[in-house]
């Protein structure tokens, strides 16, 4: 046996990095942790345009997107939206009503946007 050829059978017998990382348990713990980051600034910069009392704006995580309120894009943020959503990304969406939460912790039910 050669050397390639037992390189090749000591390389078949591995798991490769592929398969061991695209196990559906790993990429879904990947994505919950990145849409955490994603809300994490969204209700940061959202959280200080809540005022404690009277009328809430509409809340923008990125106010400098050129993006804003384009069609198909988030009027929080500016980034593409996914089909069926119609003003806000899921992370903005999120980060609004956690945002809300926290400041108008007197509101418990219904939409104080509305
Ligand atoms: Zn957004």
């Amino acid at each position: 046996m050669s050397y390639l050829d037992m390189a090749r059978s000591i390389l078949n017998a591995l798991p490769t990095a592929e398969n061991v990382s695209r196990s559906p348990c790993e990429k879904s713990e990947k994505s919950e942790k990145t849409l955490g980051t994603e809300v994490a600034w969204r209700v940061e910069v959202m959280r200080a345009q809540i005022p404690p009392s009277g009328p809430i704006p509409f809340l923008v995580a990125l106010p400098e997107a050129e993006t804003l309120f384009l069609p198909g894009h988030c009027g929080s943020c500016g980034d593409p939206l996914e089909d069926g959503r119609r003003f806000r990304c899921a992370p903005c969406q999120e980060a609004a009503w956690l945002a809300l939460n926290e400041v108008r912790e007197g509101v418990p039910t219904g939409d104080p946007t509305c």
